[in-house]
């Protein structure tokens, strides 16, 4: 019988980059082809989903085991796992007795696009974020060569309303203010450098891949041809398999029977996703917001969400409108019938996965590139509201009366219609459904070479 082409996934040690690439490795696995999924030992440990056909692996990261790689030590991470993991990578890679056809490679792990073309594998990258951020990325050093970087904090807002000039096709939609935080940094900065090393080495790959359709994002989609000869654009993702999703945390379902008993689209969703941190005085802001607007909430709070190590979520905070969950099964909450919209960080998965449930968005960014999603969502695709990156309690208070009442007609058609979208572009002869059965027959084709 003949042996089926191998793929080898390597994503970055985080949930933003596990979930993606493991819909997609569960995607090819369903079509015949042997996947090895490598992870760090952390999240080796955490993926409860073990998808039949899906061989796990793991490779040290290089960190010691008690190092918390969330909140902001998450930084600690990108940089330990593009020194540590390259020579462990080669050697799995040079040892599998059943040869790989390709490497999937997270767009930030591009040490393995390295080894890969080292060893003479063919490297495919898959960038988490989406097109229009991975194009922005693409043109850090511009940013910085036109002076654009640093972006001070503090500096006149007038500036940080300026728009940016360099990155072609956001000549009109980036402000300064839109441009990811690493932009703040010191252009010798080593995480800004470690940023736009990714982007220089990922172009090494023969092809990218971006969880993202054509009706949001078809421009930028098209504009990273200018860079890969091929860009497979197959999302949204979702998993064919009907498990639960990859969680670094207990999944906490104690606020089903309370919003079963909300109205319909009544509730507001709040989360700032499985990494980025609030100084507790901005907690306490957005609660105050929150419980003023009289709009009823729900708010997930990972146990290291305030950042300092300053705590849990103070007593004081109790609010008859509002309920606290620890990690929240998002999906789940997203589609369930009670709740109209949603408040958050902007991270790519939560922005898909608000698209797909067709929910409203109060956009606040807070680190990376969920700056840039932000701007699109409410300034582009015009499926929510920009908070201007300020978390004043007035602020959220205005902001969630206006997307829950004042604009909810206005933007839920907008939403409606690209959750219609979405589907389409999955479905058969959608074009993201088509790009990733190109993918797979690329893959099949470069095994038969
Ligand atoms: N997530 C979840 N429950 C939570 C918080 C987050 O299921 O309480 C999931 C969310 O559905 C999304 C992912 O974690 O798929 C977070 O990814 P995203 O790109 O939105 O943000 P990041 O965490 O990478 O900043």
């Amino acid at each position: 019988m003949d042996v089926p082409p191998h793929v080898v996934i390597l994503p970055f040690p985080a949930v933003g980059h596990i979930k993606p690439m493991l819909m997609l490795a569960e995607h090819l696995s369903l079509a015949g082809l042997t996947i090895s999924f490598v992870n760090n030992e952390q999240s080796h440990q955490l993926i409860r989903r073990r998808s039949p056909g899906i061989n796990f692996l793991s490779i040290p990261d290089g960190l010691p085991p008690d190092h918390p790689r969330s909140g902001p030590s998450i930084v600690d991470l990108l940089i330990s796992t593009s020194t540590a993991c390259k020579p462990i990578f080669k050697h799995l890679i040079a040892s599998m007795t059943h040869a790989p056809t390709c490497v999937i490679a997270d767009g930030i792990m591009s040490f393995s696009i390295d080894v890969a073309v080292e060893l003479g594998i063919p490297a495919i990258a898959f960038r988490t974020y989406s097109a229009t951020s991975t194009w922005t990325y693409f043109h850090l050093q511009n940013l910085i060569q036109e002076g654009e970087i640093p972006v001070v904090a503090g500096t006149e807002s007038e500036e940080l309303e300026r728009q940016v000039r360099c990155i072609p096709g956001l000549e009109k939609i980036l402000r300064r203010r839109d441009l990811p935080s690493i932009c703040r940094l010191d252009p010798h900065n080593q995480i800004l450098q470690f940023f736009i090393n990714q982007a220089s080495k990922m172009r090494n790959a023969s092809a990218l891949i971006l969880n993202t359709f054509d009706s949001l994002e078809a421009p930028f989609i098209s504009r990273l041809h200018s860079i890969f000869p091929t860009v497979y654009a197959i999302g949204p993702l979702r998993s064919p398999a009907q498990h639960d999703s990859p969680t670094p945390l207990q999944i906490d379902k104690s606020y089903i029977q309370w919003l079963d008993s909300q109205p319909s689209r009544s509730v507001l969703y709040v989360s700032f996703g499985s990494v980025a941190t609030l100084s507790r005085d901005e907690l306490v802001e957005f609660w105050h917001g929150l419980v003023n607007s009289e709009i009823p909430f729900l708010w997930a709070i990972r146990p290291d969400l305030i950042d300092n190590g300053s705590g849990a979520v103070p007593d004081d905070l109790r609010s008859k409108r509002g309920r606290i969950v620890g990690w929240a099964p998002q999906e789940e909450i997203l589609a369930h019938d009670a709740v109209g919209g949603f408040l958050t960080h902007c991270g790519w998965n939560s922005i898909l996965e608000s698209v797909w449930a067709g929910k409203p968005m109060i956009c606040r960014p807070l680190v990376a590139e969920q700056q840039v999603n932000g701007r699109c969502v409410s300034e582009v695709w015009g499926l929510g509201l920009d908070m201007n990156r300020l978390s004043d309690r007035s602020v959220v208070e205005k902001v969630a009366r206006d997307l829950m009442e004042g604009e909810k007609e206005r933007i839920s058609r907008s939403t409606a219609r690209m959750a219609h979208d979405a589907r389409d572009s999955i479905s058969e002869g959608g074009a993201s459904y088509e790009n990733l059965h190109k993918l797979i027959s690329d893959i099949k084709i470069l095994h038969s070479k």
